[in-house]
C-alpha cells in the first residue's frame, strides 16, 4: 500500500480523495494555487505544497511542480482526482518514470479512449454496441455529404479528442454540414490543439445511461450497475441517478455483463465508465471515462461500495473488493450538482458565501469543500457541492431530495438550487420521463414563459 498520497487536485474531489486516504491510513499532500490557499483541502490534509498562481496551466496543469512538491513531502502515488491531468497519459508516464505510482489506468489505455474515434473502434471490436457513424476521422479529402447522407441527416460533428460537451455541433440538413465541420473542427483546434472531426447519427431522444467499471488490470472485471445522467444543460450534467427509472433488471444485467467482458479483455486497471446513449431498448456507446467520475457518489449509495478508497486499494495491486455476483443494488439515489451560478441565466456567481446551512438526516450526503466565508474563486469550476440522496424505492428518493433541497441554505452568491427546487417537484422528472434534450426543452419554456 502507499504511504503518502498527494492529491493534485482542488475542491470537493480533492476532499473526497482525502477522506479515502485517511480511512486507508495513508498520509495526505494537498497541492493548492495560490488563490486556494484558504481551501478546505489544504486545512484538512496532512501536508499542502504551494504549486503556483491561480491559472490552472500554472498550478494544477503544472506537472514540474507536482513532481518538485511529491519530491519535498516524499509522496509515494498521486491522485488525479478527475478533470485536470486525470486523462493525460503522459502524466501517467512521468510519474511511472520517477517511481511514483499513479492512481489511475494504465496509461495506454487513458491514451486509446482518449482518442474518440480509437475509442470507438475498440468499444466495436470488444463486442459493444456504438453509435452509427464514419468509420474514423471525416478529412477534406473525404466527400462528408455522401458519409453524412448515408448515415442520415440530423448528423452530429463530433471532435476526436473532445471533452466537456466542446467541440461538437448538431446538422440538421446538407446545407449545415459544411458550416459544422469548420466550427466543430476550429473549436476542437482551438480547445484541444486537434482539429480533426468524425460524424455520427444525431439521436433526437436518448437517454444518457453510463455503466461503472472497476478492473484489477490483470483480466478481473466488475460492473456496478448504471447511473443515468440525461438531465444536461450544454452536454453538462446536472443531475444523476442511478438505477435508470428507463432500465430493468434484465437489461442492466445484459449491457452490463457486455462491458465487464470486455474490460476483463482489456484488462482494465481501476475505476471507469462507459457512456451510452439509450434509445427505444438500444444502448449506443459514445465514449469511456478513464477516470473517478463527478458522479460516483450515486453508485456508492447504491452498491454501498467506496469506490475511491477501492480505485486505491487496486492501484496498490490490490484484488477486486467483491465478485459480480455479489453485488445487489440497494435502492435509489440522485445526486444534483449545485453550482455558483444564477438560476437562469447560469451566469457564474463567484464571491463569498455569507450563510451556509448543508442539509442533513437519514440518506443525505453532501460532497462539498465550501465552508461558511469561504469565499469561490473565479478561476476553476463552478460547484457549490454535490447533494446525494438515498432511498429505499425512487419516490422516496425524491421526497428525502425535496426536503434535504428545501433545508439547504446557500447565501451570499447565486445558486442553481431554485432550478432543483422546480426539478424535483416537476411531473416529468417525478415520472422518470425524461431525455437529453428535456432540460434543455424544459429551460426555454420557463423562458418563454417568464417574459
Ligand atoms: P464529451 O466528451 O464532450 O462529454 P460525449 O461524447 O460524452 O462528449 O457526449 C456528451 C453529450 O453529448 C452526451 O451525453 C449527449 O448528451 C450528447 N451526444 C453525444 N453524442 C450524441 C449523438 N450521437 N446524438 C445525440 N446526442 C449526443
Amino acid at each position: 500500500m502507499f504511504d503518502k498520497i498527494l492529491i493534485a487536485n482542488r475542491g470537493e474531489i480533492a476532499l473526497r480523495v482525502l477522506r479515502a486516504c485517511k480511512e486507508l491510513g495513508i498520509a495526505t499532500v494537498a497541492v493548492h494555487s495560490t488563490a486556494d490557499a484558504d481551501a478546505m483541502h489544504v486545512r484538512l490534509a496532512d501536508e499542502s505544497v504551494c504549486i503556483g498562481p491561480p491559472a490552472s496551466k500554472d498550478s494544477y496543469l503544472n506537472i514540474p511542480a507536482l513532481l518538485a512538491a511529491c519530491e519535498i513531502t516524499g509522496a509515494d502515488a498521486v491522485h488525479p482526482g478527475y478533470g485536470f491531468l486525470s486523462e493525460n497519459a503522459r502524466f501517467a508516464e512521468i510519474l511511472a518514470e520517477h517511481n511514483l505510482g499513479f492512481i489511475g489506468p494504465k496509461a495506454e489505455h487513458i491514451r486509446l479512449m482518449g482518442d474518440k474515434i480509437e475509442a470507438k473502434k475498440t468499444a466495436k471490436r470488444l463486442g459493444i454496441p456504438v453509435v452509427p457513424g464514419s468509420d474514423g476521422a471525416v478529412g477534406p479529402d473525404d466527400d462528408a455529404m455522401a458519409i453524412a447522407q448515408s448515415i442520415g441527416f440530423p448528423v452530429l460533428v463530433k471532435a476526436a479528442s473532445g471533452g466537456g460537451g466542446r467541440g461538437m455541433k448538431v446538422a440538421n440538413t446538407a446545407d449545415d454540414l459544411l458550416l459544422a465541420l469548420s466550427t466543430a473542427g476550429a473549436e476542437a483546434k482551438a480547445a484541444f490543439g486537434d482539429a480533426s472531426v468524425y460524424l455520427e447519427k444525431y439521436l433526437q431522444k436518448p437517454r444518457h445511461i453510463e455503466i461503472q467499471v472497476l478492473g484489477d488490470g490483470r483480466g478481473g472485471a466488475i460492473h456496478l450497475g448504471e447511473r443515468d445522467c440525461s438531465l444536461q444543460r450544454r452536454h453538462q450534467k446536472i443531475w444523476e441517478e442511478g438505477p435508470s427509472p428507463a432500465l430493468d433488471a434484465r437489461a442492466r444485467a445484459k449491457i452490463g455483463e457486455t462491458v465487464a467482458k470486455a474490460m476483463r479483455e482489456m484488462q482494465y486497471l481501476g475505476v471507469g465508465t462507459v457512456e451510452f446513449l439509450y434509445e427505444d431498448g438500444e444502448f449506443y456507446f459514445i465514449e469511456m471515462n478513464t477516470r473517478i467520475q463527478v458522479e460516483h457518489p450515486v453508485t456508492e449509495m447504491i452498491t454501498g461500495i467506496d469506490l475511491v478508497l477501492e480505485q486505491i486499494r487496486i492501484a496498490a495491486g490490490g484484488d477486486l473488493p467483491v465478485t459480480q455476483d455479489q453485488i445487489s443494488i440497494n435502492g435509489h439515489a440522485i445526486e444534483c450538482r449545485i453550482n455558483a451560478e444564477n438560476p437562469e441565466t447560469f451566469r457564474p456567481s463567484p464571491g463569498k458565501i455569507r450563510q451556509y446551512h448543508p442539509p442533513g438526516g437519514l440518506g443525505v450526503r453532501i460532497d462539498s469543500a465550501v465552508y461558511q466565508g469561504y469565499v469561490i474563486p473565479p478561476y476553476y469550476d463552478s460547484l457549490v457541492g454535490k447533494l446525494i440522496v438515498h432511498g429505499k424505492t425512487r419516490a422516496e428518493c425524491l421526497m428525502r431530495l425535496r426536503r434535504a433541497l428545501d433545508e439547504m441554505v446557500v447565501d451570499g452568491i447565486e445558486t442553481t438550487l431554485p432550478l432543483f427546487r422546480a426539478l424535483v417537484r416537476n411531473h416529468d422528472i417525478i415520472d422518470g420521463d425524461y431525455h437529453i434534450h428535456w432540460l434543455e426543452q424544459y429551460l426555454a419554456t420557463a423562458k418563454s414563459e417568464a417574459k
